[in-house]
Formats: structure tokens, sequence, C-alpha cells
């Protein structure tokens, strides 16, 4: 048995390739040709099965710990084909603060198929048995429903988005089988190289690849990997007949980006960790959200089984700064949505990546309108400070200017002594 890092360079070895190329190769073929009429040949329609995507999909399903895996054209088409495996009448318990657009999936599609939603606090174990149990139930939109039938599912995220909060796989899981739930993770922000949720009791894990497993802002790719061979006979089912399946080439451009993901997740990591650490202390900033600067982070990380706290991190300008301004000055920083490649992106959560969210709900979750979100890249740290710094000079120019110094300087006070 080969370890993670070897996993992550070979995959599962190509047996057909005569060439001696090093790489898998990419079979851009959409059928194949039958030996007979009466051959049953392993390949025959590329939206059923290509080798090129079952290279890839073996790779993730040994690199999850799982049994199966599955390629889609984007995370949002993974998260469709599992979700299609639930029935109208079903209920399913959904963690506070996932991606925007599978909330959007949730509860402008699903639902109106006959699914229910529950959201939960997931780090509330308490409320989410309650909820999973079906002894206390209310709908994402506020209402209370009676019948006390269990959930079929929980599904959250490991690290919120853009909050970073941690949501333990192990206790959540726990709680879901207690009720015969399935534990449905989405693994994104997270990557099987800090945690493997299979391994801590979750029975489904979902990547959107587009993220840190392809690395380079290149694709749209989602994966699905599985522990069950029912469950997996349904999600297959899904894949070939809604038949949202991941390109011969866009498979091999993701099988090339998880090559280097140890690397560059530990550069992220590394990085996100240095400009939390120049943020918690800088005078213009109000808070901090990343795990890293949290205090015992040794036991946060044992506590929850993960290896580190990836990329991603927030942080909150003081009243009176104007977050815009420090966007639109950062000269490293792509202003973009998306996260988890080599480059480092900035972006405006209330007005970019949660921008759908009714405000009320978003200010109910902790997204205000001065949360600036970052996706830290593998650049040279102190470029990615600098750059910080000089735009958050800008802002601190722009508040002087507009001759709201006394103002800045309360709020600075009751920003840093809060
Ligand atoms: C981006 C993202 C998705 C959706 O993936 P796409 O590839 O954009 O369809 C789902 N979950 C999380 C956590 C994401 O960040």
């Amino acid at each position: 048995m080969t370890r993670f890092n070897t996993q992550l360079v070979h995959g599962l070895p190509v047996n057909d390739n005569n060439t001696g190329a090093v790489n898998p190769p990419i079979y851009n073929s959409s059928t194949y040709a039958f030996e007979s009429v009466n051959a049953m040949p392993r390949w025959d329609y590329a939206r059923s099965g290509n080798p090129t995507r079952d290279f890839l999909e073996k790779q993730i399903a040994q690199l999850e710990h799982g049994t199966r895996g599955f390629a889609f054209a984007s995370g949002l088409a993974a998260i469709h084909a599992v979700l299609s495996i639930f029935k109208p009448g079903d209920r399913i318990v959904v963690g506070k603060n996932i991606y925007g657009g599978t909330y959007s999936l949730f509860n402008e599609y699903f639902a109106e198929r006959g699914i229910t939603f529950e959201a939960v606090d997931t780090a509330d174990y308490k409320a989410l048995d309650d909820a999973v149990s079906g002894r206390c139930r209310t709908t994402f939109d506020g209402r209370q429903l009676e019948d006390t039938t269990p959930a079929k599912a929980v599904y959250f995220e490991v690290l919120t988005n853009p909050l970073l909060q941690i949501n333990n796989v192990n206790r959540i899981s726990a709680i879901a089988h207690r009720y015969g739930a399935l534990s449905i993770v989405d693994n994104t922000f997270v990557t099987p190289y800090l945690q493997r949720p299979l391994d801590l009791g979750a029975d489904v894990v979902i990547h959107s690849a587009t993220k840190y497993l392809a690395g380079h802002s290149e694709v749209n790719a989602g994966l699905v990997v599985v522990l069950d061979e029912e469950v997996g006979r349904k999600v297959y089912f899904a894949q070939n007949r809604f038949g949202g399946v991941l390109a011969p080439v866009e498979c091999n451009d993701v099988r090339r980006g998880i090559q280097t993901l140890a690397l560059r997740m530990d550069r992220q990591q590394s990085n996100a960790q240095s400009i939390a650490e120049y943020l918690l202390v800088h005078p213009l900033i109000k808070t901090v959200n990343y795990p890293g600067v949290r205090g015992d982070t040794a036991r946060l990380l044992a506590d929850n089984g993960l290896k580190g706290f990836g990329g991603v991190l927030s942080f909150e300008v003081v009243p009176g700064v104007d977050p815009a301004i420090v966007l639109d000055n950062l000269k490293i920083f792509h202003l973009a949505v998306s996260l988890g490649a080599v480059e480092s992106l900035a972006e405006l959560p209330c007005r970019m990546t949660h921008f759908e969210l009714p405000r009320e709900e978003r200010l109910k979750v902790g997204i205000t309108d001065e949360l600036i979100r970052l996706s830290v890249g593998i650049e040279d740290v102190t470029d990615l400070i600098e750059d910080l710094g000089q735009a958050l000079d800008k802002a601190y120019d722009a508040l002087l200017a507009s001759g709201a110094e006394e103002d800045i300087f309360g709020n600075l006070s009751a920003g840093l002594f809060a």
C-alpha cells in the first residue's frame, strides 16, 4: 500500500498504456467499438464511462478511503446527483452556513420537489439530535413542522464559508447514525490531505474540485466518494442519467492538480496563518476568522480530526473603514469569487459570494457588510501582507479625507477592546 503523497502523484496504475507515457492518456472518444455483436465491452459510451474519468474516480476514492468515486462537471452537479437519491417526503437536516449555490439548489429546486430541508447549527449537538430524530423541526423559512419521522440525511461542510467555523465530522456523523440517517460532507475547503471524513464516520464525501483539488482556477469540476455499495449504485444512476459528467480533458486537469495538492496546501496554510496573525494585531481590523488564531490550535486540530485549517480566512474592518476601498486597492490579490487556487483572491461576501442571502439572514449568521474573505495562494507571504497593508492604508487615508477621524478613533477602541 502506497502512502498519501505517492497516491497524489501516481493514483492507481494504468495498465493499458503501451507507449511508456508516465501520465494516463486522455481518451477523447465518446463511443467505443464492440469487438462483436455479442461482446460486452468495458467501455461503450462516454457518459456511462470513460477511461480518463475512471482514473480520476478511482484516485479520489483511494484518497478519501471510499469504495467508489464519481466525477461531475461541477461541484453543484455532484451535489445534485447525490441529493437525487432522496425521495419526496424525505427530510434532510442541513448545517447552517452552507455554500450559497447549495442552499439555493436545496430550497429553490429540491424543496419544490417534496424534500424538506431543515437548517440547524451543527455545532449544537442537542439541537442537531432533536432535528435528526424529528422531535423538533423548523424549516429553512422558519415553519414549525410536527411529524416525528427521523431525517434521512445530515448535510454539512467541515469548514464553513466564510466564517471558518469547524464542524466535527465524528460527532455529527454519530448523531446521524443514531437515527439511521446518512452523513454527507462537503469537504471542499478541507480536502483529503487535511481530513478524510469517511474515516471519521461520514457516508458520502463531496468536493467542488474546482477549488483545491484542481487548484489552478482552470476548471469547474465535482467529485463524490461513497462507502456503501447501494448508495454508490444510486449515485452512478444519477451520474449516468442526468449526464453531468466531467469531460476527459478536464478530468486530466483535475488529476494534474491533485498531484501537487499537498505542496500547495502546505504553502497556502502557512501563508494564511501568517496573514491571520498580521491582521489580528492590525488597528483597522475588528475580527479575524481563522481557526489557527483561535487559541489552543493543537487541541482544535486533534478534537476535529484535522491536519490543518486550510487557506481561506475572513476578517472584518472596524466600522468607518470602507471594505470596498481595501478591496479595490489590492494589487496582488485578485478581486474574485472562488477559492483554493495557487493565486490569492479577495472578495466581499455581502456583495459577491453571499449577495443572494437576504441581508437580515446574512447578519444573523455573522456575515456583516464589513466582512472580507481571502483565499490565500502560494505567493511570497511578504508580498501578500504588504499588499493588504497598502490597501488598508488607502482605506484609512480615505477615512481621514472624509473628516470622520474622531469617529474612527472612537470605533477603533471599541473594536480593539470589545
Ligand atoms: C464552490 C463550491 C461548491 C460548488 O461547486 P462548483 O464547482 O462551483 O459547482 C460547493 N461547495 C462548496 C463548499 C464550494 O466552495
